[in-house]
């Protein structure tokens, strides 16, 4: 199959839905984590949970860089813009995720100078064409983006654009899944593996969880289609017995990563000894800092940062939500207090955040059943 229609034909879908049918059986209940918050969209987007047999339950992982994002790393950032000749350039994924004082989007209406930007090299653009002011990249992701802002940093090297820092906030998917196998309220079946990481790590570094905590994995891309033949392949695993990693999305991800990729992080970044991740806690080993030879453009060496640990409000279960212990919709704020218009977790605003999927696609088809009900 080549064209993304092929992905979505129905009569494949039904074909895929009646082979995951078949067997799942009815007798074992079975729990799936979708890693990736694109595949949680996916899942939302095209109604695939309405076609799975109710004893397959999907979980919604931690992999939304957005969302798992401490507050205090926002604050943190926002603290380095306070200054006059500063710019905050950002991904618009970031604009309205609040901080303690507000959203980035929130600063900028007081008078902050914050920018969004489409890539790291767009804010190296911004810095060449601002050579009287300092321009700050808010840098966040998984392995997907690290890369190009480590290509970015190499080219402002090079060039000697010394108006140009990254604030990182770049993490690792590995050990966020090793926590969530660590924590003792979660009981999982199988992984449906990352699609868009997996395209610079490739399959191998999930190879543990099938050997060492004997879960199937298979890494599947964003179609239906895509997905439904991912849980064919996990169920097809699970009934014999076997934990192995597979590649479905073969069409896009190497086994072995993408090494130039993985060279240019190595070239730029190391990890740091542990970072604090929202709903996870402190996890080693588990996000990338700026090495010493790239120090001029670290923005966490070149000001001072206040380092601010911020606790989510209290009734906000962001946290639970993340780990895949709640559903977006058990959430007690969610819809009411916490709605898009008025976020009070990155899980409702990001484009990857499992609640803004959820309140997107569920939430609105409940409400429309509701106003048809009542027409
Ligand atoms: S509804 Fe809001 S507060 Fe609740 S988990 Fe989602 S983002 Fe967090």
């Amino acid at each position: 199959m080549r064209f993304v229609d092929e992905f979505r034909e129905p009569e494949l879908i039904s074909k895929a839905a009646e082979e995951i049918r078949r067997l799942a059986g009815t007798e074992r209940h079975l729990r799936m984590m979708e890693v990736c918050g694109g595949h949680t969209h996916a899942i939302y987007r095209f109604g695939l949970k309405d076609i799975l047999p109710e004893n397959i339950e999907l979980i919604h992982g931690p992999g939304c860089p957005v969302c798992v994002l401490p507050m205090g790393r926002i604050d943190d950032g926002l603290s380095i813009a306070q200054q006059s000749d500063v710019i905050f350039a950002a991904f618009g994924d970031m604009m309205r995720v609040p901080g303690t004082q507000g959203s980035p989007l929130e600063h900028k209406a007081r008078g902050m100078d914050v920018r969004i930007v489409y890539s790291p090299s767009d804010a190296l653009k911004l810095a060449r064409l601002n050579p009287d002011k300092h321009v700050m990249f808010f840098a966040i992701g998984f392995e997907t983006t690290a890369p190009s802002t480590a290509l970015t940093m190499m080219r402002a090297k090079a060039e000697g654009v010394r108006n140009f820092s990254v604030f990182c906030n770049h993490v690792t998917i590995i050990p966020a899944i090793r926590a969530i196998l660590d924590s003792p309220d979660m009981r999982l079946d199988a992984f449906i593996g990352p699609g868009h990481v997996s395209t610079v790590i490739g399959c191998r570094p999930y190879e543990w969880i099938a050997q060492n905590e004997r879960k199937p994995i298979v890494v599947s891309g964003f179609e239906p289609l895509d997905m439904l033949q991912s849980i064919v392949m996990l169920l097809h695993q699970l009934k014999a017995g076997e934990a192995k990693v597979e590649n479905q999305y073969k069409r896009v991800v190497p086994w072995e990563g993408n090494r130039a990729a993985l060279r240019a992080m190595a070239e730029v970044f190391e990890l740091r000894p542990y970072f604090e991740w929202r709903g996870l806690g402190f996890i080693s080993q588990s996000a990338l800092r700026i090495n010493d030879k790239y120090a001029e453009w670290d923005a966490e060496q070149r000001f001072a940062v206040p380092g601010i640990r911020v606790t989510d409000p209290k009734a906000a279960q962001c946290g639970e939500v993340l780990k895949g212990v709640l559903k977006p919709h058990q959430c007690k704020l969610f819809g009411r207090e916490c709605t898009p218009e008025h976020p009070i977790g990155a899980l409702m605003v990001s484009s990857e955040g499992s609640c803004a999927a959820y309140h997107n696609y569920e939430h609105r088809k409940a409400a429309m059943v509701s106003l048809n009900s009542v027409a």
